[in-house]
């Protein structure tokens, strides 16, 4: 939904410090919504796997796949014959998720036991990117894996193009939820006689490994090195 006076939760367009839908308003433990874009922005463009729900026959299934951001929305592509893809082109209302656990949260109680997380979740209806820009987008995909890597690869044959869509979503219904209060024991529970902490998890890309076939002279490129030091 877009803001401005057509989108009745924020006439003005203002900044959203507030839910930009009601669908999209965090009930359970509101004070962790966030609704500004640069939140969502930096939760979105920090992760590489999103995950995608939809229904079909009344049946909901959560698809993972690899996304990018680009601008107001967010991306993902597919064999044009999957079902996630066909039924995403038929019009069908998505939702799609991602998550980055930051802590597990070892508390002395079960009950507060927990994480630390980032997450954000977007709805509404996909749309397919037409032929005309998939070359594009698909570039955009590459250069998230690794910066400036389109200009390197092969390019696509008409035949690869024509086998893959990409569809995108807005960005215009989404909220990130944040929970970084580390370990929250109720008052008491810190005489009872077991380890209690957090363990931070970080998610880290590993030293290169090249193809066993790479061609005598071929570095490694600064943009595929740099990831690894992420
Ligand atoms: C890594 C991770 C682990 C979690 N583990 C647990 C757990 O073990 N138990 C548990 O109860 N909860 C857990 N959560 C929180 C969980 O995602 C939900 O927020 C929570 O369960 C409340 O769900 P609800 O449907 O009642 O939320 P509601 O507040 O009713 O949801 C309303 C709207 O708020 C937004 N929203 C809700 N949750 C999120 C979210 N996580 N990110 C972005 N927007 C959101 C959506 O737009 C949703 O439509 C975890 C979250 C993450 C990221």
């Amino acid at each position: 939904m877009a803001d401005g006076p057509e989108n009745p939760d924020n006439p003005t367009g203002a900044p959203r410090t507030a839910a930009p839908s009601v669908r999209v308003r965090v009930r359970r433990k509101p004070d962790r919504g966030r609704y500004e874009r640069e939140v969502i922005d930096a939760i979105l463009d920090a992760g590489l796997v999103a995950h995608v729900g939809y229904v079909v026959d009344g049946q909901p299934y959560v698809i993972p796949t690899l996304y990018w951001r680009d601008g107001d929305h967010v991306y993902w592509h597919g064999s044009a014959a999957s079902r996630m893809i066909r039924t995403i082109a038929s019009g069908a209302p998505v939702c799609l998720t991602v998550s980055h656990l930051d802590s597990i949260i070892l508390a002395r109680s079960g009950f507060n036991s927990s994480a630390d997380y980032r997450s954000v979740v977007v709805i509404g209806v996909a749309e397919v990117v037409p032929d005309d820009g998939k070359a594009a987008a698909l570039d955009g995909f590459l250069d998230y894996l690794a910066p400036g890597r389109s200009a390197d690869v092969r390019p696509m044959t008409e035949k690869e193009l024509k086998q893959t869509a990409v569809v995108r979503l807005s960005l215009d219904e989404a909220s990130a939820k944040v929970r970084d209060a580390g370990l929250g024991d109720d008052p008491g529970d810190e005489t009872w006689p077991v380890w209690a902490g957090t363990l931070p998890v970080r998610l880290t890309i590993g030293e290169p490994v090249p193809a066993p076939d790479l061609a005598a002279g071929i570095a490694l490129p600064e943009n595929v090195r740099s990831l690894s030091r992420r």
